[in-house]
């Protein structure tokens, strides 16, 4: 059934229903387009209401400049897109959907209840009253000659036209949630270039822990500790030991420059300070004192209150020699040595680096090379840590995609 165009109406067609395409619908009904949009799933917005499972953690309070750092080389690009829709837009947006938001004591914003369902349903129903066409089960799979778009469809393949069409695909990272990166040769094919998919805020494996330390502390979180990379500052926060390596938001928040690291050298080392609120003068002082019949493990846990797993790091992590002396053992407890490997897959990662470049694209979100398609969202090349800095740039970026389109079918009418 493929759809003619009325000449009176903007018939524009988006692919993939996650934050960036959903923003972009809205934009373009309200801006008066026929909208319809296309997800290969059953259902939309999979991986927006997974990213609500553990706290729906939709943006972060903090001051516009230090928000923008989040985003690293490709702060310019994502500040342009910021300038129109930044964290209090969307928060204002959020509550216009009937959703309230609190800052949490870290500066991170939540919806009231902490989850993503009830935004997205109350969403869902906006875009239906202002009559955005969703299909769901409709996986795009590339042009047709003629310029319109292949889309599988549960009654076979359909080609449909469309005046300006968003691609909004998401990265590559858990693909059973419908962002499966399988759109990267289908832009190369079209001579777009892509900065590979890559692993962002993932875990990282190490060169094996010992099978004891793995079974008993696997899954345990590590706090209060921080982490600092060979000249960078420390970081405080809490990972998590998994049966590989580590995860978790301490991690996550450095992994960029951990993955660069390894590309750059085979592998990067990290410094864990397992005491980061004593100096070490302070742990070598507690160290010195008397211990008696006392076992390490109980001086440690006695004087330092050092044990469970941070204790567990510091066994697997040290040689009998530093454990027997107390300035070297104090010198490994505050900057104990990890090895990172490699990162986790993609498939595990919270998020994707890589993707369409901005060079690529002009400032409507346009692809130089195919006039009339825009992009968004995480299939971007920009990366940020959690905190909610990667929704945030989601919804801007499809919000600037949706008023290039609307702009660019303007003044092809004109
Ligand atoms: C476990 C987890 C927790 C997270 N928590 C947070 C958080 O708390 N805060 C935060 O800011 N971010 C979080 N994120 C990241 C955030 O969810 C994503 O960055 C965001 O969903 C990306 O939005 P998007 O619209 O670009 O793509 P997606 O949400 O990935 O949507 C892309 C859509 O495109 C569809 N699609 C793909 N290919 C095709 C095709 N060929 N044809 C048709 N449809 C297609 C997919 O089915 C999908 O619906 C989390 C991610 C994960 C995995």
């Amino acid at each position: 059934m493929p759809h003619t165009a009325p000449s009176s109406t903007l018939r524009t067609s988006i692919i993939g229903g996650g934050p960036a395409g959903l923003m972009a619908a809205e934009v373009l009904a309200r801006g008066g387009a026929t909208v319809d949009l296309y997800d290969a799933m059953p259902s939309v917005g999979r991986k927006f209401l997974l990213a609500g499972v553990g706290g729906m953690n939709i943006t972060h309070a903090e001051a516009r400049e230090r928000f923008l750092a989040r985003y690293g080389e490709r702060q310019a690009q994502i500040a342009a897109l910021l300038a129109d829709f930044d964290a209090a837009a969307l928060r204002e947006w959020i509550h216009g959907l009937g959703i309230a938001t609190f800052v949490g004591s870290s500066g991170r914003v939540f919806p009231s209840d902490m989850k993503a369902a009830p935004l997205l349903r109350a969403w869902l129903r906006r875009l239906r009253e202002l009559g955005v066409n969703i299909h769901t089960r409709h996986r795009w799979l590339g042009w047709q000659p003629d310029g319109s778009l292949r889309l599988a469809t549960p009654e076979g393949e359909r080609s449909i036209a469309s005046e300006a069409t968003l691609l909004a695909l998401g990265g590559g990272s858990w693909a059973r949630l419908g962002s499966d990166g399988a759109w990267v040769p289908l832009l190369e094919a079209r001579g777009i270039p892509v900065a590979p998919l890559r692993p962002s805020n993932c875990g990282f494996e190490v060169a094996g822990w010992s099978t004891t330390f793995a079974e008993r502390f696997a899954g345990a979180p590590v706090k209060p500790v921080s982490i600092a990379l060979e000249d960078g500052t420390p970081r405080q926060g809490e990972f998590v030991i998994t049966a590989h390596g580590v995860e978790g938001s301490l991690v996550y928040a450095l992994s960029a420059e951990i993955r660069e690291r390894i590309a750059r050298g085979g592998s990067a080392t990290v410094r864990l300070d397992l005491l980061p609120q004593k100096s070490l003068e302070q742990v070598e002082a507690a160290l010195r004192k008397p211990r008696g019949s006392k076992s390490l493990s109980n001086h440690l846990r006695g004087r330092l209150g050092l044990d469970g797993v941070r204790a567990g790091l510091l066994r697997e992590l040290s040689d009998t020699a530093t454990r027997a002396d107390p300035t070297r053992l104090a010198a490994a407890i505050k900057a104990l040595p990890l090895r990172l490997l490699r990162p986790r897959p993609l498939d595990e990662a919270i998020s994707s680096a890589g993707g369409v470049p901005f060079e690529a694209l002009d400032e409507r979100l346009m692809l130089r090379e195919l006039p009339g398609v825009f992009c968004a969202g995480e299939m971007l090349d920009w990366e940020a840590p959690t905190g909610g800095y990667l929704l945030t740039a989601c919804f801007a970026s499809g919000r600037a995609a949706g008023l290039g389109m609307l702009d660019w079918l303007g003044n092809r009418r004109r």
